[in-house]
């Protein structure tokens, strides 16, 4: 791993290399193929960060599987939050299916809260949430995180499918914002 990175402006130091990356997400993957075995699980990969992580559980998993990719949109509207939460690319049935969301990370949790909703509406015969990466001292909004490869601290994070201002997700590793 590069001993220091600079992406845009900021530097970056190595946090996680790509196969403790890996590994982590393969014990993830074990718990899911455990947990669904005899199921018929739909994965939704939420775009974009996750493409790169959504791929590895889906590589090691040996009961039959579904997966879909949607890209989530935030709309000025007039509920008090002021803002309203809609997926697009979302055209599977998800009535009596077995979901399980994969995000890249759960962070104050405010976008998957606003989200699950939704999804909760289309009568799926159950909701998980998988994540990559979860920041326990960011998270403000209850969102229950069933299936998680690493906990963080709360510091920015790029690689692995994550970005900073649209560049960063190549790297093949996690890096971590460097303090000053
Ligand atoms: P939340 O609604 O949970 O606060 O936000 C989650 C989203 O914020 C993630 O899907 C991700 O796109 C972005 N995010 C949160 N923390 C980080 C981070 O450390 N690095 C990057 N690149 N994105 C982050
Ligand atoms: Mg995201």
């Amino acid at each position: 791993m590069q001993e220091e990175i600079q992406v845009h402006d900021k530097v970056f130091i190595p946090y996680l290399s790509q196969s403790e990356i890996e590994s982590g997400i393969k014990e993830l993957a074990a718990k899911i193929d455990a947990d669904y075995a005899g199921e018929f699980p739909l994965f939704i990969a939420i775009l974009n960060g996750s493409f790169m992580f959504a791929s590895e559980p889906f590589k090691h998993l040996t009961v039959a599987s579904e997966i879909c990719f949607i890209k989530l949109a935030s709309y000025k509207g007039t509920t008090s939050s002021g803002h309203i939460i809609t997926s697009i690319g979302l055209d599977t049935e998800l009535k009596g299916k077995h979901v399980i969301i994969l995000e890249d990370i759960l962070d104050t949790g405010k976008t998957l809260s606003q989200f699950l909703p939704q999804i909760e509406n289309m009568q799926p015969a159950s909701l998980k949430i998988a994540a990559l990466l979860h920041k326990p001292q960011a998270t403000v909004y209850n969102v229950p995180l069933d299936y998680n490869a690493f906990k963080i601290p709360n510091k920015f994070v790029v690689g692995f499918g994550l970005d900073y201002n649209g560049l960063g997700r190549n790297i093949p590793a996690l890096y971590q914002l460097k303090e000053d």
